[in-house]
């Protein structure tokens, strides 16, 4: 048990937060006693024998001055990523069985502390309704600072997300400093025309990035994404495709020049950068993309239709699902997981191996068949129905972003239809993430007004295991929240 000191400051900006407020909402919330001022002091107390988060942690989150008592350590029976919180005056008591338990209590502590006024004693119990809750973000299309990272993934934590999908090799972009195969990040981190999509982040970035991430209570799920949107890759090593040329990198979507599945060679820089991944990257799941993979080189490739013949596949389709499956056993024996979109469960072909997980994402031109067919296949599933979770769809028209391609805050709430799937309670869905891609130009300063108000809604619908409320209680939760996100940097 450790016992903090939290001399709270005072609050300049008036803020309407209280116990009926808080976003994601808890499981459960009860107070008692009168409403008094919130206190400008507390003293927090960490029950529970798990690793708990540091002096700095706490302070950071809080967002205060910090003097900490030690007490000793107290077994807790509580579900992972659980907590209570009981917030008597100035007394926070705050039970978890692991460091997530923590971090999550203290984001809800945080968001109490910014009342006006909160009832004497508050008492909050509370477990995550979806295992997956994630944010994803398109570093890939346009470059990130590290700084702009680590902002979105403190977002996540403070929506009491646990995973921050980080896409990070497109058509437009290579991203991450592979040491065996330099030139993908020095010439593929450059192939672009924008000034917002220069660069890469090297291995040192992206420990930062981990460790930062790590103490948020977020793990990195790193994307590589494999055979398509590799222009950039291929523009730094065209030996590594079927033509052996540099190919024309794609301004927006995706072209036919993707990695050679019929070369040893191919395959072998793959092992090796899905190697130099692992090892910065300490999660369990290792995204290996899959989508949107043009066929036409491959099927005039001489040594595609060697592999194709030799492996008695069908076609270039099928050759699609042998290289997913080469790839995920790999990561397999690494002790991780292989995450693929979608695509690689509309063909048949060999089957992916046991520690596959598919990711649901088109929903504007399969419906939920990706869920029926990786049900059938029994994978894994995590729900990112385009229409619904994909935050750069705008929520009016901008850009190659037609009428068909808007949705609002009450679609993405009350009509998502990965609510639909997740209460159907079918043990293979895992949970839901908020992808944000960075096509056409989406700039760090239009990042906030994507994402706002609208992730608010998905990210209740990953944790919040009771009923939906109504749009106007949600709207009502929004506007108390606001200010604080502000706050803490996010404006929209
Ligand atoms: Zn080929």
């Amino acid at each position: 048990m450790q016992h903090y000191l939290l001399p709270i400051l005072s609050v300049a900006m008036a803020v309407v937060v209280n116990a009926q407020n808080l976003l994601p909402t808890p499981l459960s919330v009860s107070t008692q006693g009168a409403v008094l001022p919130a206190p400008g002091q507390v003293s927090v107390t960490l029950k529970g024998d798990a690793n708990a988060p540091s002096d700095e942690m706490v302070r950071e989150i809080a967002g205060v001055p910090l003097s900490r008592i030690f007490c000793s350590p107290h077994p807790s029976h509580l579900k992972p990523e659980s907590y209570r919180l009981d917030l008597t005056g100035d007394n926070a008591v705050i039970e978890a069985a692991d460091y997530r338990g923590y971090i999550y209590a203290l984001h809800t502590l945080a968001q109490l502390l910014q009342s006006d006024s909160i009832a004497a004693n508050i008492t909050v119990s509370d477990s995550p309704r979806c295992g997956w809750r994630a944010f994803m973000l398109d570093s890939g299309r346009q470059m990130h600072s590290v700084d702009v990272v680590k902002k979105y993934i403190r977002m996540a934590s403070m929506l009491k997300m646990n995973r921050f999908h980080w896409h990070l090799t497109e058509g437009l972009g290579w991203r991450p400093e592979i040491k065996a195969l330099p030139l993908l990040s020095s010439v593929g981190g450059y192939v672009a025309d924008g000034e917002g999509q220069q660069g890469y982040f090297s291995q040192s970035d992206m420990r930062e990035i981990v460790d930062y991430a790590g103490r948020w209570g977020i793990e990195i799920v790193p994307e590589i994404d494999i055979p398509g949107h590799s222009e950039a890759a291929l523009y730094a090593y065209p030996e590594l495709g079927c033509r052996g040329v540099r190919p024309e990198i794609p301004r927006t979507g995706f072209t036919s020049d993707i990695f050679c599945a019929g070369n040893d060679s191919t395959l072998n820089a793959l092992f090796t950068i899905l190697d130099e991944i692992c090892a910065l990257f300490p999660g369990e799941y290792i995204h290996l993309g899959g989508d949107e993979a043009p066929k036409e080189n491959w099927n005039n490739c001489p040594r595609c239709r060697a592999r194709v013949e030799h492996e008695g596949l069908a076609d270039s389709h099928e050759l699609q699902l042998w290289l997913s499956t080469r790839m995920a056993a790999h990561l397999a024996s690494k002790g991780r997981k292989a995450v693929f979109w979608e695509d690689v469960v509309h063909n048949t072909g060999p089957r992916l191996p046991d520690n596959a997980v598919i990711q649901w994402w088109n929903y504007r031109g399969h419906g939920n068949d990706a869920v029926h067919k990786a049900k059938s296949l029994g994978l894994p599933v995590v729900l990112s129905p385009n229409y619904y979770c994909y935050l750069n769809f705008p929520e009016t028209p901008w850009r190659g972003y037609e009428n068909d391609r808007t949705f609002d805050l009450a679609d993405a709430y009350l009509r998502n239809p990965a609510h639909t799937e997740i209460s159907r309670d079918n043990p293979l869905l895992m949970g839901i993430t908020a992808a944000l891609w960075t096509d056409y130009g989406l700039t760090d300063d239009m990042i906030d007004n994507r994402i706002f108000p609208r992730i608010f809604a998905l990210a209740e619908l990953m944790w919040h295991q009771g009923e939906l409320m109504t749009l106007n209680q949600l709207t009502h939760k929004i506007t108390g929240i606001s200010a604080y996100f502000s706050r803490q940097g996010f404006v929209w």
